[in-house]
């Protein structure tokens, strides 16, 4: 993955804060088709992209003035907590296609039997725990979890919801490219929702 190792040395100012950081952390901004400020995910859209870190501290700071300069275009952005719904909606849209796409390809394993075996097995590179599992199950599966990356985000029926359930408990991602970019943008919606949930 050449592309993402270069990727990952280009640094970009935050148009909140003005600190450099590196590209990956933070979240591209383009101009949309109706001078709507459109946040890209996967950094792909066309067009002359703006960054910013996924905090509510520096989106609180994003103007419209300062956005409109950069993107050379007259872009409108909605106020504070629209902009920061619609930045954690397009992380959730995003982290939903994921782990279908993972589902389809047999990537990603739901509930503790599927969880426990690929675990066992060292198959799995990033373990999602729903934070309302019940502690014996946590403590089981962190256990086998080692020092693989977990992630502890949403409760038991927002994670169902991701992945097409009423409630899932906990899941797995047995590939690791898919592993890496859930993790991603898992932590970049938890930075949006203000959240603080990093176990590994
Ligand atoms: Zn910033």
């Amino acid at each position: 993955m050449t592309s993402s190792r270069k990727k990952s040395d280009v640094t970009r100012t935050c148009l909140g804060c003005r600190s450099r950081k590196e590209q990956k952390e933070m979240i591209r901004i383009v101009m949309g088709p109706d001078a709507e400020a459109v946040f890209d995910i996967d950094g792909r859209l066309p067009g002359r992209g703006a960054y910013v870190c996924p905090l509510p501290s520096c989106l609180r700071k994003l103007t419209s003035a300062s956005l409109s300069h950069f993107l050379r275009g007259r872009v409108s952005i909605p106020e504070f907590d629209s902009l920061r719904s619609r930045l954690a909606d397009a992380c959730e849209g995003k982290v939903r296609n994921l782990l279908s796409i993972g589902l389809k390809a047999g990537q990603v394993g739901i509930g503790s039997r599927a969880v426990e075996d690929g675990l066992s097995r060292n198959r799995a590179f990033v373990l999602v725990l729903a934070s309302d599992a019940s502690p014996r199950t946590s403590r089981h599966l962190l256990r086998l979890a080692g020092g693989l990356p977990v992630r502890r985000l949403a409760g038991k029926e927002r994670l169902g919801s991701w992945l097409g359930r009423h409630s899932v408990a906990s899941a797995a991602v047995f590939d690791r490219g898919l592993a890496r970019r859930l993790a991603a943008v898992l932590d970049r919606l938890a930075s949006i929702e203000n959240n603080s949930y990093h176990v590994n």
